[in-house]
């Protein structure tokens, strides 16, 4: 068996994670490296998509290995050299978009082994276009040259449509297994379709973990040698008890992969997600005006305390979110609660997704206007991010408090985006709760959010309980932190490899 990893092995995110069993392979996770990516590029600066691979190869942001869509490749670029790999599937954790967001460029014979919820939740993202999220990965345009091949152009034509297989982790339902073959606004096309997980010449077995997406699940493959993989994963949230069956599963793993988000960090946050909760009623008991919840646009669980603590309030979810609650309601995660509502931002074009969600029935009902939220501030909570912020022109709220919820940040350019957050809230009279910019310098304040990753005693405690021969940590910019901690790690770096 080899062990190569090509990328995610010193950063947080960006996991691409070979495995090699004879003339068998595949790739645990194919994400976006953020960190190497935001040298570059930010918001409005990207990735030409007409250049199709060209600038990230180029740039270095995806590994040089023959796995990629010939459609993406234009004349200009050469794969000869390329590394040649098997690979027979990729293997997805969770819906975060350092974890799968590079799976769009790989060639569309490979399929996506996932959970369902995950499946669901990527597909869902790439139909309204979350941005970076899902981009390609379940379905895509063939690109075409024409007169100048360095160009890649997008294919209108319907045979021109790639459809990517996949491999649900357990059995799926009607309900998803129809909402993966249907694109809403492109009738009576099949879209991707379900393989069995037998057709593969591994055993790989997925088990839920806790984190901060629904879905997210760990890996263990193969029989007599086994590989375990965490993906992203925590013990002190709601279903943190998932992470101490999987580590129990994984007992004697002969390989653990293991992330180490956190251990970057010298003080450290114990902030729970009760803990949240707690905070986040205190505040709303006693809140004035509009509220304001910031949280990451995919943490769910985070909706459904907002909508458990929201008192007489109805909080109010933008489309996109509306979006994916009807996907996940589909697997059965119904988070629908009378309380929730959906803001109905204005908008001209309507895309299909839109459509398909504003026909739905019993959407109806729950749409909110911007009119109604500034006639009666009192009775609702926005689950609003910066992105989201114009629509509060529209609104014009009077007071109200605003509530960070969300990852602290990391870089310079998201401390910008406090500013402007900051700068939007004076404007309307906001109080702001979980950071605070005194004279320029940011600092954010604990109790309103709780990480998605496990503390370092949380990591020991799944090491200690697996007891694997040997450890080799991931997603981490700390791996000697494992050193210390346990005898048998190998730390890799990206691009290096381990037989065994
Ligand atoms: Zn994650």
């Amino acid at each position: 068996m080899l062990l190569k990893i090509y990328d995610g092995a010193e950063s947080i995110g960006g996991t691409k994670i070979y495995l090699k069993n004879g003339p068998h392979g595949l790739f645990l996770d194919f994400g976006i490296n953020f960190e190497k990516g935001n040298l570059y590029f930010k918001e409005y600066l990207r990735r030409r998509a007409i250049r199709g691979i060209y600038d990230p190869i180029t740039l270095g942001l995806l590994p040089k290995i023959k796995i990629y869509r010939e459609d993406l490749i234009p004349a200009d670029l050469s794969i000869q050299d390329f590394e040649e790999v098997q690979v027979e599937a990729v293997v997805v954790t969770h819906a975060h978009a350092d974890h799968f967001g590079e799976i769009g460029n790989l060639r569309f014979d490979i399929p996506i082994v996932a959970s369902p919820v995950t499946l669901l939740l990527i597909k869902a993202m790439e139909d309204c276009g979350h941005p970076y999220g899902g981009m390609d990965a379940i379905y895509s345009s063939q690109r075409i040259k024409k007169e100048d091949e360095r160009i890649l152009l997008t294919s209108n034509k319907r045979e021109g449509r790639f459809l990517r297989k996949f491999i649900p982790t357990e059995r799926i339902h009607d309900n998803i297994l129809e909402f993966m073959g249907t694109i809403p606004g492109r009738n009576n096309e099949t879209m991707a379709s379900m393989d069995e997980l037998e057709n593969l010449p591994w055993e790989i077995k997925g088990y839920p973990v806790d984190h901060s997406i629904y879905g997210s699940t760990g890996y263990i493959i193969g029989e007599d040698m086994t590989i375990a993989y965490t993906g992203d994963f925590r013990l002190h949230g709601e279903q943190g008890y998932l992470t101490e069956e999987f580590a129990k599963r994984a007992k004697d793993a002969s390989l653990l992969i293991i992330e180490g988000t956190r251990l970057s960090r010298e003080e450290h946050d114990y902030t729970s997600e009760e803990d949240v909760r707690k905070k986040l009623r205190e505040e709303l008991d006693c809140a004035e005006g509009l509220v304001i919840v910031d949280f990451s646009p995919r943490n769910f669980e985070r909706l459904k305390l907002i909508s458990e603590v929201a008192g007489d309030r109805i909080v109010l979810i933008t489309e996109k979110d509306a979006y994916m609650l009807n996907a996940l309601k589909k697997a059965g995660i119904d988070l629908w609660k009378k309380n929730i509502g959906v803001y109905r931002a204005l908008k001209g074009k309507k895309e299909g997704w839109l459509k398909y969600l504003r026909e739905d029935s019993g959407m109806e009902d729950r749409y909110v206007d911007p009119r109604e939220v500034r006639d009666n501030l009192e009775n609702y909570i926005l689950s609003f991010s910066l992105y989201d912020f114009p629509n509060l022109l529209d609104i014009k709220p009077s007071r109200g408090i605003y509530i960070y919820s969300s990852t602290e940040a990391l870089t310079e350019e998201q401390e910008f985006d406090f500013m402007t957050i900051h700068n939007w809230l004076s404007r309307f009279n906001f109080k702001i709760r979980g950071f605070s910019l005194e004279r320029g310098k940011l600092k954010f304040s604990r109790g309103y959010h709780a990480s998605g990753h496990a503390s370092p005693e949380d990591i020991i405690k799944i090491v200690e309980t697996i007891d694997p021969e040997i450890i080799v940590p991931v997603h981490t910019t700390n791996p000697k932190w494992f050193s210390k901690n346990f005898e048998n790690v190998k730390i890799l770096k990206n691009g290096e490899s381990l037989t065994y």
